[in-house]
């Protein structure tokens, strides 16, 4: 069953990125400013299909969770500043 979180283009897109995380060799695409001290993400651990710092609407690639999650800040604080909080709600 899909998850009703996600769309299903990011369900899509989460699946071929899957295969290729799971073969190794991806490294976070939260770059050039990953959190994390290694940029690799390893076959079998958590990671999140990313999104432009930019453009919310565009994916990226698998990053790191705790990278992910600081992308999400920015666009806040952005939104925050521009009055378009409402844009991802
Ligand atoms: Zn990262």
């Amino acid at each position: 069953m899909p998850d009703p979180k996600y769309g299903a283009a990011h369900q899509a897109l989460r699946r071929e990125w899957k295969d290729r995380v799971d073969a190794g060799g991806v490294h976070c695409h939260h770059l050039p400013e990953c959190l994390e001290p290694d940029t690799k993400i390893y076959p079998g651990s958590r990671w999140d299909l990313g999104h432009r710092d930019d453009d919310p609407t565009q994916y990226t690639g698998p990053e790191h969770p705790r990278c992910n999650r600081g992308t999400a800040r920015i666009w806040k604080q952005k939104a925050e500043q521009a009055d378009t909080y409402q844009w991802f709600t």
